[in-house]
């Protein structure tokens, strides 16, 4: 066993995740799945790789200085992301967010030192959506960058140098298939694009939440979305900068419920505590399995912490008032 190397700073803790190979869904699909632990990142979540790809890209441009202000919408995950990267390296942060985010996300987010701003949740033509807020908030605060994760490529560019290259690395080149969900995009293309560059073989897939336009978009090239979901950071209606040219060889979609029962057993049965979007991406990872057969290895995302969702997922009664199966274990609560 090789322990990981000592860091000279925190910002190297980011990345280098480990990978897992998960037994319940490798059973279930009858070949290899294993799940890259993002969650193991700093802030929890797979967005700080995003966070410190886009900061140091702003800063080789010229346009990130000392003392300077980085502004973001977003549903949670990367303002964390940011906040962590601009306490390390001397910037302050503005996170406009909608207001129906978990309460951990916006409590961690006050914690970090951020200052945050909520809006009310509304469709991205709605000249209030938390992004189109965020970009004038930057655009009016001095010495401030807008991060612009959606589409500010500096975003699959950090998956494409360090996931990827990880994955590549960890499957000693050996990987089938690839599949997540995309919220910006970052990942799914990035990943996507840095595997098929070493192998044009991997078959890449899309797992999209219902609620999403992609699936039918690569599917029929229409935006159409059917369907509601409660997945926090993923369901994309529109092709992100980060989406644009992302080989997608593939596509599922996945119910709440079919999430929700992977984030189960994954708890129960392999002690791993995960957001949604790791369900969702773990149901998708079974559903690609299963088509490439039983000598696939087929890799996915573990997104986020579970502990971010204690008072949604994890709570009996927030299960009940969305309509969702509750856990066995917390029906007594
Ligand atoms: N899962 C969670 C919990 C997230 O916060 C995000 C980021 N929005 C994603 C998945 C999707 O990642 P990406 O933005 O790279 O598509």
């Amino acid at each position: 066993m090789m322990a990981p190397p000592a860091r000279a700073s925190t910002l190297d803790l980011i990345g280098n995740t480990p990978l897992v190979l998960l037994k319940g869904p490798s059973q279930a699909a009858g070949c290899e799945i294993w799940g890259k632990c993002e969650f193991a990142n700093p802030g929890g979540s797979v967005k700080d790789r995003a966070a410190l790809g886009i900061v140091r890209d702003a800063e080789a441009r010229g346009e990130l200085a000392p003392g300077g202000t980085i502004v973001e919408g977003t549903a949670g995950n990367t303002g964390i992301g940011l906040a962590l990267v601009a306490n390390a390296l001397g910037y302050r942060t503005i996170i406009v967010m909608p207001d129906n985010q978990s309460a951990e996300k916006m409590a961690t987010l006050r914690a970090l030192g951020a200052e945050l701003v909520l809006v009310p949740p509304t469709k991205y033509s709605d000249a209030n959506h938390f992004v189109h807020a965020s970009r004038r908030l930057a655009e009016d605060t001095p010495g401030a960058i807008w991060a612009n994760q959606f589409d500010n490529t500096a975003n699959r560019k950090t998956h494409i140098e360090t996931t990827a290259a990880e994955l590549w690395d960890q499957m000693d080149g050996r990987i089938s298939g690839f599949t997540c969900a995309a919220g910006t995009g970052g990942t799914l293309a990035g990943v996507g694009m840095g595997l098929k560059e070493r192998d044009e073989t991997v078959r890449i897939a899309l797992t999209d939440p219902h609620g999403a336009a992609l699936y039918s978009y690569y599917a029929t090239g229409e935006l159409q979305s059917e369907g509601t979901s409660v997945a926090e950071g993923i369901g994309q209606g529109r092709i992100t900068g980060n989406l644009e040219g992302a080989p997608i060889d593939t596509q599922f979609r996945v119910s709440d419920a079919e999430g929700l029962e992977w984030v189960a057993r994954l708890l129960r049965e392999e002690g791993l505590c995960l957001g949604l979007s790791s369900g969702i991406n773990v149901a998708g990872a079974v559903m690609l399995g299963r088509e490439l057969g039983s000598e696939a290895r087929v890799a996915t995302i573990l997104c986020d912490t579970g502990f971010r969702y204690l008072s949604t997922l994890y709570d009996a009664a927030w299960l009940r008032a969305k309509g969702l199966p509750v856990f066995d274990w917390l029906r007594e609560g």
